[in-house]
């Protein structure tokens, strides 16, 4: 049976237009990744450090060099490699609007090389930025764009977004590539915690807990539990998609008290600028951290419906009696997760059957020496009295949508042992003072300025950076400043314990130890692809031992036979990629390099390269 073509025809310019007036949705879509596998490792607005993940993480058995397809018919219009975040990146925008970015790429097809090798050679930098008129470089739907690598980041994975005309990520998983999911999200565990300094839970003025955070499902129905004042509830809810377990964030997220819808967050879409209101949706005092059940008041992010605080506004909380919450988690398959959670509101405190009190203290003690309890936390503002810490009051940002002050505590604080041997083994020499910084909630948009606690008024020491301990190393996060006290300052950007150190070794390429101390490479081995040609010689690394500031990607330098080439910092792996150029001769080279961290001491070295034809 077939239709007279002058009918197809039609339906094909029916439905371009149509693609074309309804905004957003392409007609047909195809799986960006050549990969009869396909599995998760991460989704969309899954927390990260100060930022939501904008897209799917899909794997790649570990490995690199997996072919990606423009997903529909459009054009590229941008390319970047970057030593970090996206690595090597391309977007793909497509008549509707829509723009498809594909990250952590290792090979650019042909023409986006082209581009990128002409751009590379004005600059003489591998940092490349390029953007495109629609139309310039047209792609037809499974076209091979690029190879999947792990520039840029810790592992090989493709990085997938789906954004909107105004550049907002959607989730990809709503917008035509979704996973087959049959498993239901789980909630393991639920924290209740009193929100003022008389509330009590379960009969005690600190924090009760349910279930174990890595565990199983919680019952349907728990335990009743006693509360009075206000109080919140966090939750471990996670979602799974396969077998493999990897913990993703669930779509939809409702909390209903007494039948009643109070608190709604849907992961469907958000705005860049709004990436770090995701501090904002956590408790970070537990471990792992855990989703506040309600909103607060900076969390503006679509999807996000609800009271500040449901179980009691303005600190009333609730009428005596029985109530109930319902918490539930559904994602976008429709698998359910329902916790029902019994409360009773009373003066007096029967004591709980299920839960426990947390280990975490209401207010919690102050970290003396104990740097793991540096934590984002609401409740510093009811119980600080301790001796040593300052209180700084700070007034809000310019756009930063907690429109109250903040108050920042600091410290001026000893190293711990600990820390002070991992700076030996870093070959960092800590030469200031040490300050710890609290804050009841973080700024949100950017760095404050602080002074260190007790730092002299002497000049600016030669070399010295700023850096945070997140437990087990140093990172250098910064500038030492001259603060307008007279005092060292610097730009602080989340509470922990900060000093100020120099750096005392330059960075240090490892020569390779082959024929005349130098390196032997044969023919490229990758599998050529159409549109896609592969190196001629096997691109090479050249490791680099650098423990205290770190490489600086722009002072990298390299020659080949004395002409410029263009290396790749690859620094997640803390080394640096090199391919020769095609026209490279078989025989003996000499690579050059020339590098430095961000201390500003610099290294070089020579290393002879043979090419074995
Ligand atoms: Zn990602």
């Amino acid at each position: 049976m077939s239709l007279p073509s002058a009918r197809i025809l039609h339906l094909v310019m029916f439905l371009a237009s149509l693609g074309a007036s309804v905004q957003g949705a392409e007609t047909e879509l195809a799986w960006p990744l050549d990969l009869p596998t396909r599995f998760l490792t991460s989704g969309f607005m899954e927390y990260r450090p100060g930022r939501y993940h904008a897209g799917l993480d899909l794997k790649t058995r570990g490995e690199t060099g997996f072919v990606v397809r423009a997903v529909a018919n459009g054009s590229i219009v941008r390319v970047r490699a970057t030593a970090r975040a996206y690595g090597r990146a391309v977007y793909l925008q497509t008549p509707s609007g829509r723009t498809y970015v594909y990250a952590h790429l290792s090979r650019f097809n042909d023409t986006l090389r082209a581009r990128i090798d002409q751009a590379r050679s004005r600059s003489g930098r591998y940092r490349t930025e390029l953007y495109f008129q629609p139309g310039e470089i047209p792609v037809e739907r499974g076209e091979a764009l690029a190879l999947t690598g792990q520039s840029g980041t810790a592992g090989p994975h493709l990085h997938f977004e789906v954004r909107d005309p105004d550049q907002h990520p959607l989730n990809p998983q709503i917008e035509g590539f979704a996973l087959p999911d049959t498993f239901a999200p789980v909630i393991s565990s639920l924290h209740a915690v009193p929100m003022s300094p008389t509330a009590t839970v379960g009969g005690i003025r600190g924090i009760m807990t349910t279930g174990e955070p890595g565990g199983g499902s919680l019952p349907d129905t728990l335990p009743p539990l006693a509360v009075s004042g206000p109080v919140a509830f966090t939750a471990r809810v996670v979602e799974y998609v396969d077998i493999r377990g990897y913990r993703l964030e669930p779509e939809t997220l409702t909390v209903a008290l007494d039948g009643q819808e109070v608190y709604r967050a849907a992961n469907s879409s958000f705005a860049f600028d709004q990436g770090n209101r995701s501090r904002l949706e956590w408790f970070d005092g537990f471990a792992p951290r855990e989703r506040w059940l309600h909103r607060r008041p900076a969390v503006d992010v679509p999807g996000r419906s609800g009271a500040v605080w449901p179980l009691g506004p303005d600190g009333a909380g609730l009428s005596p009696g029985r109530h109930e919450l319902v918490v539930r988690a559904v994602d976008h398959a429709g698998n359910v997760a329902r916790v029902v959670v019994p409360l009773l509101v009373t003066g007096s405190s029967p004591a709980p059957q299920g839960w426990r009190p947390d280990s975490l203290q209401v207010p919690p003690a102050m970290p003396e020496g104990d740097l793991a309890g540096c934590r984002l936390n609401p409740f510093f503002a009811t119980g600080i009295e301790t001796a040593g810490w300052t209180p700084t009051t700070l007034d809000p940002l310019r756009n930063d949508p907690v429109l109250e002050a903040i108050v920042l505590w600091s410290k001026a604080v000893e190293l711990p042992a600990a820390a002070r041997t991992q700076a030996e083994f870093q070959n960092l020499d800590p030469i200031g003072p040490a300050g710890f910084y609290l804050a009841t909630d973080w700024p949100l948009e950017s760095a404050v300025p602080v002074e260190i606690p007790g730092s002299v008024g002497a000049e600016i020491p030669d070399m010295a950076q700023v850096f945070r301990w997140n437990g087990r190393r140093w990172s250098a996060v910064g500038d030492l400043l001259a603060a307008e006290s007279g005092q060292w300052g610097f730009q602080l950007t989340s509470p922990g314990l900060y000093s100020v150190c120099r750096d005392t070794v330059p960075p240090r390429p490892v020569l390779p130890n082959g024929p005349d101390g130098g390196i032997a490479i044969g023919p490229g081995t990758l599998a050529a692809v159409p549109g896609i040609t592969p190196p001629r010689w096997e691109i090479f690394p050249v490791e680099i031992v650098e423990q205290g500031t770190g490489i600086d990607p722009a002072s990298i330098r390299a020659t080949l036979d004395g002409k410029p080439l263009v290396v790749e910092p690859d620094l997640p792996r803390s080394r640096i990629l090199a391919e020769l150029p095609a026209s490279t001769q078989p025989g003996p080279h000499v690579l050059t390099l020339e590098l430095a961290d961000w201390g500003g001491l610099a290294a070089a070295c020579r290393i002879p390269v043979h090419c074995r034809p």
